[in-house]
């Protein structure tokens, strides 16, 4: 499979270019240059398999002939290693849990996967590599957790201090080994522009091999196709063998993004509905035609709270650009913080299903848009506990009457992994780190 930006598509890559490199040299997207069939017998009978088998199946394709089969097994056995259950919260309405992971959010699976495929392609390399991230609090320790003792390379995560919650810190510092979490005295706009410092000096950049783990990286999209084909696997396993109606509450529409490619494969789905919070980019496109990005705005779901999302062009594009053909298969729907904290406890209420505020936003959207006879599936992103604050005041006796408290301590931190806002500063650390 060869990737071609979407800029200049007749500009052709290989996987380990594209997973390097992260954007295209033209500043746009990597994309799969096509994306292939899957055979007829696949499509009838992989909920048979497991899901490691089911993984190698959909990812061979993407990854040939550049990853060995052999390899390519063992990274999916590595990616897929826990759980991901289908619950029934109500009649038609399937919660399929994706925070089982070890940061109990769905960015594991893209961390692991792109951490691993890494480090295939870096072990002929004399040099380590350096993945440089900055994070605003989740994609932190996912990319912590995914990349802990991965040989041969070496991580530099930047965090705001004091602006991400105890339990994201937690994640993000208590690896360590290849792992360097820095809390910079400043806010995640800062560490965004330090880590863009980094990539723009080329001096630093003649020395020092880096990458990376941004979530556009192409290599933290294709896996995630895999919850969705185990979406329907679980539907036919329960007897349901009807087309599922597909809800993804999304930021960067990264993770709606795979669940297309993973339909344009041939995965049956009847239709999608992506769910936002206020941030309602999306939405306001499908109204008017017109892409209309802003500044962010703040919401309780966070992790969602993306003025301009980045994998636009890639959804737009498996639709051809063009509008009418978009709205076939997707309908888009904003969500208010009010209405996620009312959804929260009314669920949680009649059901006894808790959802984190991300969760909540696509079990709403998916409440108002499903028909009758329709079938129903949204994914829950994050784990309730990762967001206690906004769920311990709505129902009764909190996250801890609930039963859903996660036990953790905060590693003690010296002195060294705090740093000034600086570009200096970063760059010596990374020096010394090479
Ligand atoms: C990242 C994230 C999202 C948004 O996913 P995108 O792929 O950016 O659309 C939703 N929920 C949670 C909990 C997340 O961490």
């Amino acid at each position: 499979m060869k990737y071609v930006s979407l800029g200049t598509p007749d500009q052709s890559f290989s996987l380990k270019d594209a997973l390097f490199k992260g954007l295209a040299p033209d500043g746009t997207l990597f994309m799969p240059e096509n994306i292939p069939a899957l055979s007829s017998d696949f499509i009838s009978n992989f909920h048979t398999l497991s899901l490691p088998q089911i993984a190698f199946e959909v990812l061979k394709p993407y990854v040939t002939a550049e990853v060995p089969d052999d390899v390519l097994k063992r990274i999916v056995e590595e990616t897929f290693s826990f759980e991901i259950p289908l619950v029934k919260v109500e009649n038609g309405m399937f919660a399929l849990e994706l925070y089982h992971g070890p940061t109990q959010a769905f960015k594991d699976v893209g961390a692991r996967f792109l951490s691993r495929l890494l480090g295939y392609f870096n072990q002929g390399e004399s040099r380590k590599l350096m993945v440089l991230t900055a994070t605003s609090g989740d994609t932190g320790g996912a990319v912590a957790n995914g990349f802990h003792r991965v040989k041969g390379i070496e991580v530099v995560v930047l965090y705001p201090d004091g602006k991400v919650s105890p339990y994201q810190e937690y994640q993000i510092t208590s690896p360590g080994d290849n792992i360097h979490a820095y809390a910079v005295k400043g806010s995640f706009d800062d560490c965004q522009r330090l880590v863009k410092e980094a990539f723009k000096d080329n001096e630093l950049r003649e020395k020092v091999y880096m990458t990376s783990a941004n979530s556009i990286n192409i290599g933290r999209l294709l896996p995630q196709m895999i919850y969705y084909f185990q979406s329907v696997a679980l539907l036919r396993r329960q007897g349901f063998t009807e087309a599922p109606v597909v809800t993804v509450p999304s930021g960067n529409f990264g993770n709606i993004t795979a669940a297309m490619l993973a339909h344009k494969m041939g995965l049956p789905v009847k239709r999608f509905i992506a769910a936002t919070n206020a941030n309602d980019v999306v939405p306001r496109f499908m109204a008017s035609g017109a892409y209309d990005p802003h500044l962010t705005i703040a919401t309780i779901a966070n992790a969602m709270d993306v003025g301009d999302p980045s994998n636009f062009p890639r959804m737009f594009r498996i639709y051809n650009n063009n509008l009418e053909l978009l709205k076939k298969q997707l309908v888009s729907q904003s969500v208010t913080d009010e209405e996620i904290r009312t959804t929260i406890k009314s669920v949680y209420k009649s059901r006894h299903y808790l959802m984190d505020p991300h969760t909540a936003s696509g079990y709403l959207a998916l409440k108002n848009e499903i028909k009758n006879d329709e079938t129903g599936v949204f994914v829950s992103t994050a784990h309730p506990f990762k967001f206690g604050d906004v769920i311990d005041p709505l129902i009764d006796g909190g996250l801890n009457g609930a039963g859903y408290t996660i036990e953790f301590e905060l590693p003690v931190r010296d002195a060294s992994a705090v740093m000034n806002a600086g570009y200096r500063e970063l760059r010596s650390k990374i020096e010394r780190l090479a």
